[in-house]
């Protein structure tokens, strides 16, 4: 019994000298965002705008990509409106020529990119058999190359520097794999891997690395997805759920909690209520947390509609998606220049 006693003292004693320590290294490694050179992929709409929005209230000079430029020009109007120091860059991440130039461009005006949030992405909501190689492709080359891309470009210079802030936004989906979202989850979980990977490498040369694991955000996305099989019932579900103040969460509080995240130099967050718990819940029982996913793909419809065709939202529309139950996402989708 003495002996337990003495274990648990030293491992209660361990324990509070590693937390302190923790605390230790993110004082020291706290930042400030005013006049930082950022760059934020995705900057045009959804959470990549509220995070440009929020940067830029912070005093930074944000560069902003997305392929769509009457968008992005939306987007810097809004941001310029806020008194932002803003550069838009129409660039597909996708396409590793392009993102080198954007990233020299950038440096060519204001100098080297001191913060680099890859934020870009897609969502592609449909049962696997509807999924085709092209799907998983755009995937991996969205969620994974892109940010490699990006990465590859800026690295040099924040190691002639040895400083920089890099920030990945996975999802929760690139922690446990949920069912309709097979490429999505393939490339997070790639996205995941490759961003915690960095970090251990790159801490001693002075750059911090924060993987961010988001569950549902409220940003409007449901406007940009796509949809296969029975699209108009999967547009449903899907925007239901991101509609659902219980499940999903406020772009803005998000937005807040990830430039927190970096500011900190945290490794890896997860963000929102329900998606740490079902990440808890994953670490603690991982065989009873995927048989628990593979009943609830079960209520999600089943292939059948369009097949391997492809819908967009507007394609897609039903009483259930157009009802009281969507009226957050559609507002979000409003002040986020989804529409
Ligand atoms: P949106 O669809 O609203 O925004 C995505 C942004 O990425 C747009 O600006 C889009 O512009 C841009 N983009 C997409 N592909 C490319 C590309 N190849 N090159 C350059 N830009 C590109 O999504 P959200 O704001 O909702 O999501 C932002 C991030 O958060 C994504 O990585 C997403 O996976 C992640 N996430 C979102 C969740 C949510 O519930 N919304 C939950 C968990 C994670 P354009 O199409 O013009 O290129």
């Amino acid at each position: 019994m003495a002996a337990l006693k003495q274990t648990l003292k030293i491992a209660a004693g361990g324990l509070a000298a590693l937390l302190a320590g923790r605390a230790v290294a993110r004082a020291l490694r706290t930042y400030d965002f005013r006049d930082r050179v950022v760059l934020v992929t995705g900057g045009s709409r959804g959470l990549g705008l509220v995070l440009a929005r929020e940067l830029v209230d912070r005093g930074a000079r944000v560069a902003i990509c997305a392929r769509d430029t009457a968008e992005l020009e939306r987007a810097a109007d809004d941001l310029r409106q806020r008194g932002g120091d803003v550069l838009t860059f129409p660039c597909d991440v996708t396409d590793r020529d392009a993102v080198f130039r954007m990233i020299g461009r950038i440096a060519d005006h204001w100098g080297p990119l001191d913060v680099l949030i890859n934020n870009a992405g897609i969502i592609q909501f449909a049962p696997l058999v509807t999924m085709t190689p092209a799907d998983f492709d755009e995937a991996i080359k969205t969620h994974l190359d892109g940010p490699r891309n990006t990465i590859e470009a800026a690295l040099p210079d924040m190691l002639r520097r040895g400083a920089g802030r890099i920030v990945n936004i996975a999802s929760i989906g690139g922690r446990i794999a949920v069912p309709h979202l097979v490429p999505y989850c393939a490339s997070k979980f790639a996205l995941v891997g490759y961003s915690q990977g960095l970090r251990c490498e790159l801490a001693q040369r002075g750059i911090v690395v924060t993987t961010i694991c988001p569950g549902l955000m409220r940003t409007g996305s449901p406007r940009n997805a796509t949809f296969k099989g029975r699209h108009r019932e999967e547009y449903a579900w899907f925007k239901i759920s991101d509609s659902l103040p219980i499940l999903s969460m406020n772009a803005e509080r998000a937005a807040r909690k990830i430039l927190r995240a970096c500011e900190r130099g945290d490794a890896l967050v997860v963000l929102g209520v329900p998606a740490k718990l079902a990440d808890v819940f994953y670490s603690l029982f991982p065989g009873l947390s995927a048989d628990l996913y593979a009943l609830a793909g079960r209520l999600l419809p089943a292939p059948g509609g369009i097949g391997t065709g492809r819908a967009r939202d507007y394609e897609s529309e039903s009483t259930w998606s157009q009802s009281l139950l969507t009226r957050l996402t559609d507002r979000a989708a409003v002040q986020n220049n989804e529409t």
